[in-house]
Parts: structure tokens; C-alpha cells; sequence
């Protein structure tokens, strides 16, 4: 079952027209679907509104504590975007009850900025190959930075998710895109019976647009803001172009504000509501890819807290202790490498997890 969900944030139309578009065509042509295709719009008060979210950000919520008052009848005073929240929940449990095989969540969004068309994942081993599945930029560790998403929260239930931005939030090309990274997943989860001529196409038009950018990148820096900072992005960037340490991005109440080291930039924003002023990328590399995919296969995070200053929380290994002043840096590094995540720093002790069971990929 492939559940795809359009229109989280309200003033991101594009997945919906995109949804819209590829049912009519799976209709009209009579492609043969092998499995389950379900197509829900997100927010529909603030998408008729037309913006991001009417009292709160409904892709910033979704934690175990939330999620679990919502079964439980919810706030007594809910806002819109708790309704929303609800409302989404039931459509995707209930479609989950009807599922006949494995379940994929694809969430769909668009950038204020220009050229931001990319793949993020958690990084589990099956959330890589429908990443890698779609010829766009893949970008790792998002999830880290930004909590309480939708896709993380079903990502930790064990479904296969993924996010996919698919271009400015106003051009008509990011419809294009969006549809054919639905119809590339669809080939790859194996729903489409028989050769997709849709896939195919996409992916040549995939390779064209995006073949000259690094296939995989990961977060290096998210610029933080409240709105009381008055951040704002100097014109014209793009994501993905070149940035220098040093160089001036945006300015805001205390004055210029610097990349803090050389990378991509990544959703430099240019609209008013939102969290992130920008985000730092960096490729990383398919030697390091490979790498953590056979270091996983070994199940290596089985011997990692043998490592100094790492430790387990607890009896297994989801969580680990690391002390940063006996492990600096490379702790981290190697972490990611296995697949886990920072979650709560405090002092010099971080807390980190991983996703998922003994082979956390299954
Ligand atoms: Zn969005």
C-alpha cells in the first residue's frame, strides 16, 4: 500500500493538483494496480486558506505523547490544526487496517525557494532504496534537525516513509515533478503491474533536471529562528548553490548572518512563517554510502558501545549514551554511519537513537 499525503502545509497545493492529476490518469488508462494506492490532502482548512498552517505548523506535532491524546478524544479546546491532525490520523490508520502487504507513507511539499527538489528520509536501509529509487538529490539528517514530523512519527510505527519536495511552491513544473515522483514509487514498491511507461519517462527527466547536483547530501547546519528575530534571507539564493564559510546569507536583529562553513545552502526561506532560516548541506559521498550500508548488514551497532565513551541506555541498543568529551567528534560521525540519530544533548552527554529493531533496516 502506497499512502501519499499532499497539502500538509497549506500553501503548498502542488502534491494535491500532482495526486489530482496521476488518479485521473490511473483511471483513464486503466494501468493495472497490483496493491493499494490511497491519496489524502493534509491540511484542508489551511490549504483553503492558502496558508503554511492556520494556529500551528501540522507537520511539527506528531510525537508519541501528542498523537496519543489524540486517540484519547484530544485537547477539550482543539485548535484547527489538532482537528486536522486528528482527521489525517483516522484516514491513514484506517486505510493501514485495509492494507494487504507492506505500508509506504510518501509526504509531498514544496520549497519557497528556487531549484529545492530532493528526497529526505529517515536513514533506514529500506527508506534509502525508495530514496535512490528517484533520480533527485537525497538529503540525510533532516530528521534530526526538525521534530515531530508526520513521516518520522510512521517511520517509528515501521512503515517505509519518505518526504519529497518537489520544487517552488508557486511553479507549475513542481506539479510535474511531484506526480512523477509518485509514479516512480509506485513502479518501485512494485504496485504498477508490468512496465510503467510514466517511470520511466520521469526518471530520464529526473536525470536531466538533477544529474549534475550530488546524488546524496547530508545536514551539516539548520539556521534556527523565532519570529521575534526578524531573520531575513538575503534575494536570490537557491538550494543547493555553493556557500562559503563565512559568507553573508541573511541579516536579522543582531546583524549579518553568516554560513557557519562551506556547503549547499538548502530551503533558504522566503516566506514568513517558519522555523528554519536555512539549512547547510554537504555531499556525502557513495564510498561513506556504501560503507554504512555494510556496517548495518554486520550489525555492527551491536559491538559500538564497546567504544570509549559510549554506552548503552538501557539493555539494547535503540539508545546509546555518548560522552562527548571521551568521544568527540568521530563519535558522531561513525553514529550516523550506523544509522543513528542525535536526539537530546545535555552538557557534554548526548543521547542518541536508531530506528527500528536488532537489524533497525528491516
Ligand atoms: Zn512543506
Amino acid at each position: 500500500m502506497l499512502i501519499c499525503v499532499a497539502g500538509v502545509h497549506g500553501n503548498e497545493p502542488a502534491g494535491v493538483d500532482a495526486l489530482n492529476r496521476l488518479l485521473a490518469g490511473l483511471r483513464e488508462s486503466d494501468t493495472p494496480i497490483r496493491g493499494d494506492f490511497v491519496a489524502l490532502a493534509g491540511n484542508r482548512r489551511a490549504l483553503a486558506a492558502g496558508r503554511r498552517f492556520l494556529s500551528r505548523d501540522l507537520n511539527r506535532a506528531w510525537t508519541a505523547d501528542r498523537v496519543s491524546a489524540l486517540r484519547n478524544g484530544g485537547a477539550p479546546d482543539p485548535s484547527e490544526e489538532d482537528v486536522e491532525q486528528g482527521e489525517l490520523l483516522v484516514a491513514i490508520e484506517q486505510a493501514m487496517t485495509r492494507a494487504r502487504g507492506p505500508v509506504t507513507v510518501l509526504d509531498l511539499h514544496t520549497t519557497s525557494g528556487e531549484g529545492g527538489v530532493f528526497s529526505t528520509i529517515s536513514d533506514r536501509l529500506p527508506n534509502r532504496r525508495l530514496g535512490l529509487a528517484i533520480p533527485a538529490p537525497l538529503v540525510l539528517g533532516l530528521e534530526e534537525q526538525v521534530d515531530g514530523t508526520m513521516t518520522e512519527f510512521f517511520d517509528r510505527e515501521g512503515l517505509v516513509t519518505l518526504s519529497f519536495e518537489s520544487g517552488q511552491h508557486e511553479e507549475p513544473a513542481a506539479v510535474d515533478r511531484a506526480e512523477a515522483a509518485v509514479w516512480i514509487a509506485l513502479e518501485q514498491l512494485g504496485l504498477i503491474d508490468g512496465p510503467a511507461p510514466s517511470a520511466e519517462e520521469a526518471r530520464r527527466r529526473f536525470q536531466e533536471e538533477f544529474g549534475h547536483l550530488p546524488r546524496v547530501l547530508e545536514v551539516r547546519y539548520r539556521h534556527p529562528i523565532e519570529p521575534e528575530d526578524e531573520f531575513r534571507m538575503l534575494d536570490g539564493y537557491r538550494n543547493f548553490q555553493i556557500v562559503d564559510e563565512d559568507e553573508v546569507l541573511g541579516r536579522d536583529l543582531d546583524g549579518p548572518v553568516l554560513s557557519p562553513q562551506e556547503g549547499r545552502i538548502l530551503m533558504p526561506l522566503y516566506q514568513e512563517q517558519g522555523e528554519d532560516g536555512f539549512f547547510v548541506v554537504r555531499e556525502f559521498k557513495p564510498f561513506w554510502l556504501a560503507v554504512s550500508e555494510r556496517m548495518r548488514r554486520w550489525n555492527l551497532e551491536r559491538y559500538v558501545h564497546l567504544l570509549p565513551g559510549i554506552s548503552r541506555v538501557g539493555r539494547g541498543q535503540e539508545a546509546l549514551y555518548v560522552n562527548r568529551r571521551v568521544a568527540r567528534w568521530y563519535a558522531l560521525e561513525l553514529l550516523h554511519l550506523l544509522g543513528y540519530r542525535k536526539h537530546r544533548e545535555a552538557r557534554s552527554r548526548l543521547i542518541v537513537v536508531r530506528r527500528g529493531g536488532v537489524d533497525g533496516d528491516g
